[in-house]
């Protein structure tokens, strides 16, 4: 289910260049080679008065209100790290340096789009290491009021979301995601983030937002959806939040084999279930691909029963 047993970096650097949706700062951003089993590590090229690398793990999560914020222990912030982070799980980019000449990654259209097609450019190597993935041995579960994350064994990487609003146009929406490579480009890549015409301006009056435009966001203001060319899924909205999710489960360090299923759940609540994982050592293990079939062992079908059975899960 893994694309392959073998870490991969970039072939070779590739640049993005794009404006952050909430500082509304133009950022340019390129992403590097980098050795086998040093993960994904932001580097801030214009903070030069104290350490500027920070790593692209759950423990550095500082900030989930908006977006995923990452900040190293000197205080160097890099934020909206999530969809650029879910491409790289999608596409099974294991180790990179992403160099950044401001605080936040540009938001290109709202989705992860942009970024697939970077990496399609810059191409993946393979490296002479094995893949480590993190296999989910135990139902563990985050909760707060009616949001509510899961993590689950299972037989591949699935990412099930439900999202229920008021509004009539979004509804309640509710979609599993079985991912591979190929459904991750054709389901999900594309799908925008969103926001209510009404939180933009309350946004914009605390100076966030700045970025923000039809151009990179799903606006939606009572039953209507602002953007002229309407939407690219009639479901889009839940597919943004599995997209979101992807990345900020990546932060976990290494690919997912377990069943992440969030109800109404956001970033925050995404960080605090991998805080909750990670309390539990019986839990959870990171094992080595190639060296064993673990996907086989933990298979279980009664599983979907209540969340909805996912795609099948090939190669
Ligand atoms: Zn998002």
């Amino acid at each position: 289910m893994l694309k392959s047993v073998q870490q991969h970096t970039v072939k070779e650097p590739v640049t993005i260049t794009g404006v952050g949706v909430h500082s509304g700062i133009t950022a340019t951003m390129t992403v590097r080679p980098a050795p086998a089993s040093s993960g994904i590590t932001f580097i801030r090229t214009d903070v030069t008065d104290r350490p500027n690398a920070i790593p692209a793990r759950w423990n550095f999560v500082t900030d989930t209100r908006l977006c995923t914020v990452l900040t190293n222990k000197h205080g160097v912030s890099v934020a909206t790290v999530e969809h650029l982070l879910s491409a790289f799980a999608a596409l099974g980019l294991d180790n990179a340096v992403v160099e950044i000449n401001s605080q936040e990654v540009p938001i290109m259209d709202g989705s992860a789009i942009c970024f697939v097609k970077a990496l399609d450019q810059a191409g993946l190597a393979s490296q002479n290491a094995p893949r480590r993935a993190l296999r989910i041995k135990k139902t563990i579960s985050y909760k707060e009021g009616d949001k509510e994350t899961f993590l689950s064994p299972a037989d591949g990487a699935y990412y099930g979301l439900e999202i229920s609003f008021e509004n009539t146009l979004i509804g309640r929406q509710k979609y599993t995601h079985g991912m591979t490579e190929t459904s991750y480009r054709r389901d999900i890549a594309a799908a925008r983030t969103f926001g209510f015409l009404h939180e933009v301006e309350q946004l914009r009056k605390m100076g966030l937002a700045r970025g923000g435009s039809l151009d990179n966001a799903i606006v939606v203001d009572g039953d209507k959806i602002l953007n002229p060319e309407g939407l690219r899924f009639k479901n889009e909205f839940v597919r943004h939040k599995i997209l979101d999710a992807i990345g900020d489960i990546y932060l976990a360090g290494a690919p997912l084999i377990g069943h992440y299923h969030g109800v109404k759940a956001g970033h925050a609540m995404n960080n605090k279930v991998l805080h909750t994982l990670f309390a539990q050592p019986d839990a959870f293990e990171f094992i080595t691909l190639g060296q064993t079939s673990p996907e086989r062992r933990f298979a279980r079908p009664g599983i979907y029963a209540e969340i909805g059975q996912p795609q099948a899960v090939t190669a």
